[in-house]
């Protein structure tokens, strides 16, 4: 479809829903809000290394480079087809001889609904239907062994493995088999004849009208990982996992197209004799490569630059950050999100950098998806795509939130290359917790919209938006009811491919959740600490859960192992409440009464009340907890619990009976999956506004959590 005829559509139809709209229920709200925080008055910055726990932290210079890709392929617009040579130098650092080595095709996912991704959606690949031009595929015609003898063709060595399941249809890997082995510290060097069909876009990669998106698109070597080939076959939830190196691509395309890629701004431009031209991206210790194309992208280019401290920035934070090309794709009908998509960007590069560590290339890529692409919301190394609307309210966190949020990931799938395939909370969770706190940073809290009288869209929607400003906006805020209601379904620590319904929730909402508990017990700072030691120390490798929970204890000082044994390890929930305030008048002394087998006097009644607290472990997930009792009197006592029994009581004798008393008071128990039985209060003449108000809060948390779920 032409670019006019698509934005006639977004326009043409958004203005006759307007109408329909503004007659029923009258104008949406537009309040502007000021995107930027407040200054506060200036305080010294923190460099790397001044503070004890962290003089020892180093982020290194660059990856082990495990594989160099130089490749040279031209798209052709009229077939959707990617054809040329991938040369792929991998070193063997495994610690024996190699011989085997299996190849992510991941384009076979979308060539029929035979594909182990296509039969885990239903036997449906999206919109894809009968039209076979629609699928998309990866063909290798050929691939060759090169060494300074010469060629050695292993082609006939090609054939398909399902190294997860049993579907012989599944073409996502292969494997080749080389005539000599390669020892140990030595590398092998592939040429690899292929060519990618574009499908009209699946699971955000592919092509529309003459919009090319294009990622997962080469034949990629797996991983030795754990003594053994990691290679997974592509399913329809999971994601990536491959070794760090360097990407140096050749990409030709006709003139007139824009083009944007891993790498940034490229090395080199060609304008050749045929009307193409050919762009040389490089881009050194990065685990992947994608790219887009289309004549209707516009570049606008800005610098992050983050030399000095700003005024009201805390002084828990490390300065300053490397100077990063930012270069934004947008979509002509979204020239008003343009400014909005770099402030977002431009926090996130700091915010991450200074908790975590600076983004160490160049530049970095966001791309603006063409609408109906399916392409928004996704990152891959120094590109990542966001998605607008361009009626989006300032009230509303969009493109807000999924530019923090894709470009957060370049910190955890990208730098910190965990396995995906099999531990995808350690990127979506930790992402998802950081870009939280990017958002409540920098950002005055945001409301919930929705989008009427549209469809899906661009990683956005396309239509109407509505704000409900009454409520805030938290992203986190829904987990509760979506814990509560799947997650006993599965314990977290399972491959992606293998949860019952709750990919989404133990891939992002648990594991932030679980985060945000783990600063809850360790407190802002310390948690500050653990994530930036993380961080640094597995910034370019491939750590596991493992990893994460030793460095944890190791610099926390504190065994936190119990949390994730009842989290991540677990599928039970924590239900934390308070079952019982009872304050009883302590009656006069009546009876018999000795001493010493002589009859006496009753000692003095000193106190006028038994005061009973009875906390309850409702849930069959453990952690210790706080209860704060609070006196008619005013005067307080906080006790601690274990909390492994299924309950506790506790008894005091006052002058002043219990008003109310509160588990787990300042909510470090993030996962708690009932926070409404977490009080009680003692009835009394007063009651009936204390009950009005809690209905109320009730109320308002039902309706928080019905938006939130329904938006997330
Ligand atoms: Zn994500």
């Amino acid at each position: 479809m032409k670019k006019i005829l698509v934005m006639l559509l977004e326009y043409g139809f958004i203005i006759a829903a307007m109408v329909a709209l503004v007659a029923f229920v009258g104008l949406p709200p537009g309040k502007g809000i000021d995107l930027q925080r407040q200054p506060t008055p200036l305080i010294p910055k923190l460099v790397q290394g001044t503070e004890p726990w962290d003089k020892d932290l180093r982020l290194p210079t660059q990856s082990d480079r495990i594989v160099h890709y130089t490749m040279n392929v031209k798209l052709n617009v009229k077939t959707n087809i990617i054809s040329g040579t991938e040369t792929l130098e991998w070193k063997n650092t495994t610690g024996k001889p190699q011989q085997d080595f299996p190849f992510h095709l991941y384009h076979n996912a979308w060539k029929n609904n035979r594909s182990t991704f296509a039969k885990e959606s239903g036997y449906q690949l999206g919109r894809l239907g009968p039209d076979r031009h629609d699928y998309g595929y990866t063909n290798v015609k050929s691939i060759k062994v090169v060494d300074v003898k010469g060629e050695t063709d292993i082609t006939n060595s090609f054939h398909y493995i399902q190294p997860d399941d049993s579907n012989a249809d599944d073409q996502t890997v292969c494997q080749v088999h080389s005539a000599k082995p390669v020892p140990n510290n030595q590398s092998i060097t592939f040429r690899i004849e292929f060519e990618t069909k574009q499908p009209l876009p699946v699971a955000r990669t592919g092509a529309i009208r003459d919009y090319h998106f294009v990622g997962q698109w080469f034949p990629k070597i797996g991983v030795w990982w754990k003594n053994a080939w990691n290679c997974h076959q592509f399913h329809a939830t999971t994601e990536f996992f491959a070794d760090y190196g360097v990407y140096d691509v050749k990409i030709t395309i006709p003139q007139g197209y824009v083009i944007g890629a891993t790498g940034g701004v490229p090395k080199s431009i060609e304008q050749n004799k045929d009307s193409t031209a050919t762009y040389n991206f490089y881009q050194e210790d990065v685990h992947d490569f994608a790219w887009v194309t289309s004549p209707d992208l516009v570049p606008t280019v800005r610098k992050f630059r983050h030399v000095s401290m700003e005024e009201g920035e805390r002084p828990d934070r490390h300065h300053p950050l490397k100077e990063v090309t930012v270069i934004l794709l947008t979509q002509p009908q979204h020239d008003n999100m343009i400014d909005r998509y770099f402030t977002a960007t431009f926090n996130a590069l700091r915010y991450y950098g200074e908790w975590y560590g600076e983004y160490p290339y160049d530049a970095i890529t966001v791309v603006d998806p063409a609408m109906g692409s399916s392409t928004g919301g996704m990152e891959y190394p120094t590109l990542f795509t966001g998605g607008a609307n361009r009626y989006s309210p300032t009230e509303a966190s969009s493109p807000e939130g999924v530019t923090v949020h894709e470009c957060g990931h370049q910190w955890w799938y990208g730098m910190v290359g965990n396995n995906e395939f099999e531990e995808a909370w350690l990127d979506e969770g930790f992402n998802t917790y950081s870009t939280d706190r990017v958002m409540n940073t920098a950002w005055p809290p945001f409301n919930p919209s929705r989008y009427f009288f549209g469809g899906p869209g661009a990683g956005s929607y396309v239509g109407i938006p509505y704000v409900v400003r009454e409520i805030p906006s938290s992203r986190l805020g829904a987990g509760n009811s979506e814990l509560r209601r799947y997650g006993k379904n599965d314990v977290m620590a399972r491959s992606g491919w293998e949860y019952y319904q709750t990919y989404g929730l133990n891939s992002y909402t648990k594991p932030a959740m679980t985060l945000v508990t783990l600063e809850g017990y360790l407190g802002e700072e310390m948690m500050y600490r653990v994530m930036r030691t993380y961080h640094h120390r597995y910034r370019f490798k491939h750590p596991t859960s493992e990893d994460f929970i030793r460095t944890v204890n190791e610099v926390s000082g504190k065994n936190m192992s119990w949390l994730f044994a009842n989290s991540w390890y677990s599928s039970n929930l924590f239900d934390y409440s308070i079952d019982r305030v009872n304050n009883r008048r302590i009656p006069p002394p009546t009876g018999v009464f000795s001493l010493n087998g002589k009859q006496s006097e009753p000692a003095p009644t000193t106190k006028t009340y038994e005061c009973e607290v009875v906390v309850k472990r409702e849930g069959e997930a453990i952690a210790p907890v706080d209860i704060l009792v609070v006196f008619k009197d005013g005067s307080i006592r906080r006790e601690g619990w274990d909390g492994q029994y299924r309950w506790k009581k506790f008894i005091y004798y006052t002058d002043s009976p219990v008003s109310y008393a509160i588990v787990d008071p300042e909510h470090k128990l993030a996962m708690d999956v009932n926070c409404n039985n977490n009080s009680k209060a003692v009835r009394d003449p007063g009651y009936r506004s204390l009950a009005a108000r809690k209905y109320a809060s009730k109320w308002m948390f039902w309706v928080q959590n019905y938006l939130e779920f329904a938006a997330f």
